[in-house]
């Protein structure tokens, strides 16, 4: 709530209700994920209402999206990082950047501040790269 009152966004039901599941989503999630658990508690929501809620959550910087082969991803995490999508799978895996954090750097940008990064690097999760060993 506290959240959505900081970035000047109006408190509503659906609001909240859709924060509270994103909040036990875990880290990476999918719109219609969202929409087919909310649907439980919340009957008459749609699933543009979801995608609605999504984008002005993410046009105020509560959440960041990207893109993987055409599908949205929405997380939470808003540090620099990189996503690693499992292509076994299919989960996304963190990969911290901190180790390399002049990779934003690298890119000339003439003094311009960089905002939001959204890097995707596609190979096998921490899991899938034991199991397949
Ligand atoms: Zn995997
Ligand atoms: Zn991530």
């Amino acid at each position: 709530m506290e959240l959505l009152r900081k970035s000047g966004l109006k408190v509503t039901p659906q609001r909240l209700s859709v924060m509270n599941v994103i909040m036990e989503a875990g880290e990476h999630f999918k719109a219609e994920e969202v929409y087919r658990k909310l649907k439980k508690s919340e009957p008459s929501i749609t699933l543009a209402t979801v995608y609605n809620i999504f984008r002005s959550l993410t046009d105020n910087g509560i959440i960041n999206s990207f893109e993987v082969d055409g599908t949205t991803w929405f997380e939470s995490n808003l540090d620099a990082h990189a996503n690693l999508f499992c292509e076994k799978c299919g989960t996304i895996e963190d990969v911290s950047l901190s180790e390399n954090s002049n990779l934003l750097e690298q890119f000339s940008l003439d003094g311009r501040k960089v905002r939001s990064a959204s890097l995707v690097l596609k190979g096998l999760c921490t899991k899938c790269s034991r199991n397949s060993r």
